[in-house]
């Protein structure tokens, strides 16, 4: 512990984000210039507890990053041992240090009485400090085993378990269906949030550490340029299945049907692609200009459409959520250290505000049905404010209000797997409609296939997906060898 009394001295300051009038105007990350003094200050304010709730689940970190080591090791100023440290858990950090929700934080100890250590910000300086120092090489394997290992899809599950398979000397390929890799690290969280040059940077030392990517192929699916599923089987000695939970769940009220109503990812997708193919010269995305727009649904997902709409330049914009708003501070039935489920201000949000002067979000509220313009197109939402009684919403009668739209972007959750490669590979289901395959274990039906990730346990975070992809690894080198080192 680097300073026995830092957490009494120093107040947490976490790094700010560029100014919201400023950063809305581009697509360029919003974060600021790493601040190698403050950063130092705020590991100072980390008491090395006994029990670091920090670091581990339940509550804490998924992939048990070595925290108190590596907050000691930043207010030291030894950067290059805290990227030692951090690299032993932790595949990404350049992803997690940007987009984590950061768990960790939440289950912090300090924050029983005071907010909690900037874990966050100093996980992501310690890595870009990695990578502009030149700390950061390709790992090449000193030996290869000759197994071969088919990885089917390139987001931060299929990412993870590639790198650790390669490590111990498997010849990994990963299959991607999109035109670039990456999942949803690159058409998903879009590039303000996450810039798709720091997963470029990631994918270029992973390929010069022996995998192979392959783009623009989908497993199992039948379509012509897809790769039969049974002859990846017939190829490889194993297949790990990293599909993502890519099946949005819907809204089915009268109207869906109307131009102008979309799922958030078709919506995210093409703006991030249009993007990087062509900075939106080729107008193949779905554009917000002008328009008044409604985002339904919260959570990441609806906050990068409130950022991309914005970007765009809409008219105005409504962020429906049929939850009621949560409290200020942790309830009564959310005691630390669980994730605390309050009120939170991201980055969307903060933007819309300095744009149209109040923050977008409207709680407890339900669509009703979508309003022709006449011409097949969506012209207006018409809503039902809901209060909730026993855990189900129940609709307030007389609360009906009609709210103008040109662009409604539905971002309610996903429903998991797209079932075609699980089903030609002899893949079994759960009751969610997950690929079917243990926690820890994550050995499908078949046995040469394995499942992790979004796709086996529905859409969730990046350091979920990346620990599921590590400890897939694991268990596939286990399968592979008899034995494994991997952690
Ligand atoms: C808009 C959005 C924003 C998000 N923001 C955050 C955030 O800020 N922080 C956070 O922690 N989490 C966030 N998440 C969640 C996070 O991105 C996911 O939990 C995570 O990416 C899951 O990783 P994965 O590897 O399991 O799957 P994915 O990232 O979904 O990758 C799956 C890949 O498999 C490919 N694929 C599917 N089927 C096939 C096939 N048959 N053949 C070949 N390829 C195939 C897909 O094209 C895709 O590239 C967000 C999610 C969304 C949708
Ligand atoms: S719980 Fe907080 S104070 Fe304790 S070791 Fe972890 S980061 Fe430091």
């Amino acid at each position: 512990m680097g300073k026995p009394t830092g957490f009494q001295e120093f107040p947490r300051q976490a790094a700010p984000y560029r100014p919201a009038e400023v950063r809305m105007l581009d697509y360029e990350e919003i974060f600021t210039p790493r601040d190698e003094a403050r950063l130092t200050t705020q590991g100072a304010r980390c008491m090395d507890c006994g029990v670091p709730f920090c670091q581990s689940e339940p509550h804490g970190c998924p992939v048990y990053n070595l925290i108190p080591e590596w907050n000691d090791l930043v207010y030291q100023g030894r950067w290059r041992d805290a990227l030692d440290r951090l690299l032993k858990t932790n595949n990404f950090p350049e992803f997690t240090g940007r987009v984590c929700p950061a768990p960790c934080e939440g289950a912090c100890v300090l924050g029983i009485t005071d907010p909690a250590v900037t874990i966050k910000n100093i996980e992501h300086a310690i890595i870009e400090r990695g990578f502009e120092e030149g700390w950061m090489t390709p790992k090449i394997p000193s030996r290869r085993t000759g197994k071969r290992v088919a990885v089917v899809g390139s987001g931060p599950a299929g990412l993870a378990a590639a790198a650790q398979l390669n490590s111990v000397g498997h010849q990994v390929v990963v299959y991607e269906r999109a035109d670039r890799v990456g999942g949803l690290l690159t058409y998903g969280i879009p590039n303000m949030k996450l810039g798709k040059d720091v997963v470029q940077r990631r994918v270029d030392l992973m390929t010069a550490e022996g995998i192979e990517f392959i783009t623009g192929v989908t497993v199992g699916n039948g379509e012509q340029g897809s790769t039969d599923a049974q002859e990846l089987l017939d190829a490889f000695d194993a297949v790990l299945l990293t599909t993502g939970a890519t099946r949005p769940r819907d809204l089915p009220i009268e109207g869906r049907e109307l131009e102008g109503v979309h799922f958030a990812m078709d919506f995210l997708t093409a703006n991030t692609k249009s993007l990087l193919d062509s900075k939106h010269d080729d107008g193949a995305y779905i554009s917000a200009k002008d328009k008044h727009v409604i985002v339904i649904g919260g959570g990441d997902t609806g906050t990068d459409c409130i950022g991309t709409s914005l970007r765009h330049g809409c008219a105005s914009l409504v962020n429906f959520e049929i939850m009621p708003q949560p409290p200020e501070g942790r309830a009564d039935g959310n005691p630390w250290p669980e994730w605390p489920r309050i009120f939170r201000v991201d980055y969307g949000h903060e933007e819309a505000a300095k744009r149209f002067g109040e923050d977008p979000r409207v709680y407890a509220i339900s669509g009703k049905r979508f309003i022709d313009n006449g011409n097949g197109h969506v012209s207006a939402l018409e809503t039902i404010e809901v209060q909730w009684v026993n855990g189900r919403p129940e609709e307030i009668p007389g609360t009906e209000k009609i709210w103008p739209a040109d662009l409604v972007l539905l971002s309610m959750g996903f429903l998991g797997p797209e079932a075609q490669v699980g089903e030609t590979l002899g893949v079994e289901f759960d009751a969610r409609s997950n690929f079917a395959a243990d926690y820890g274990q994550y050995r499908t039906a078949h046995e040469k296939v394995f499942a992790a990730g979004d796709c086996r346990r529905g859409q969730s975070l990046v350091v979920r997906a990346i620990n599921e992809g590590r400890e897939s690894a694991r268990e596939i080198d286990r399968f592979l060898m008899g034995e494994t080192t991997l952690p």
